[in-house]
């Protein structure tokens, strides 16, 4: 699987801070990853066999969660160029877009935008999800329901090397993406019950 990304999750962030996230997907499969399949409860075993999808056999992508301390791989990436991520403190932005639908009269606004709001759609750690579809729930096969980590804003490729194919049913040439380029929220198990316990919510 190629590398797409990794970082060390900043110790201020809720619940991850010092965790290590890395992020893979096959360089011949490209699909979104749909909830089809995938009830709210997730079923014992998730973790270890994602479900398949019609173009993959298996599970063509995976997310690494862990604090151990392992040492950086020996080789780099074959297929994307390195990239350095520099990441900065930001403020977050929260919209309510429908509040007639949402919100009732009285209503105290701090719990409203807990309950409705939206965050910015970048790429980002922490925050608020930006959830152009609406809000989805998960629970761990362990019991925890997961927990919003970071989000990749729509579109967002990787510059292959030169000497590389371009990517199955890429959205842009010279350059890779995950999951079709859909908006992809990273859910993961608070109780870090298995190492690959992150699941990409995609949406478009
Ligand atoms: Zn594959
Ligand atoms: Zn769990």
């Amino acid at each position: 699987m190629i590398l797409f990304f990794q970082f060390d999750i900043p110790a201020d962030i809720a619940v991850f801070g010092g965790d290590h996230l890395l992020v893979f997907q096959c360089p011949t499969h490209n699909d979104a990853v749909v909830a089809q399949g995938a009830p709210e409860q997730l079923p014992p075993g998730f973790w270890d066999t994602p479900p398949p999808l019609y173009t993959a056999p298996g599970a063509f992508w995976r997310i690494m969660l862990h604090r151990d301390d392992t040492s950086p791989a020996a080789n780099p990436d074959e297929y994307l160029r390195p990239r350095r991520l520099d990441l900065r403190p930001a403020a977050e932005h929260v919209t309510i877009w429908w509040p007639g639908d949402v919100l009732s009269d009285g209503q105290d606004l701090d719990s409203a935008f807990n309950a409705h709001g939206i965050g910015l759609r970048e790429f980002k750690i922490g925050g608020v999800p930006s959830w152009i579809q609406g809000r989805e729930f998960y629970t761990c096969p362990c019991g925890n329901d997961l927990v919003y980590l970071c989000q990749l804003p729509t579109d967002t490729g990787f510059d292959k090397h030169h000497d590389r194919p371009e990517q199955l049913d890429t959205f842009r040439f010279g350059q890779y993406g995950l999951f079709l380029g859909n908006e992809t929220y990273v859910l993961a198990c608070p109780a870090h019950c298995h190492p690959a316990a992150a699941w990409p919510v995609n949406q478009n």
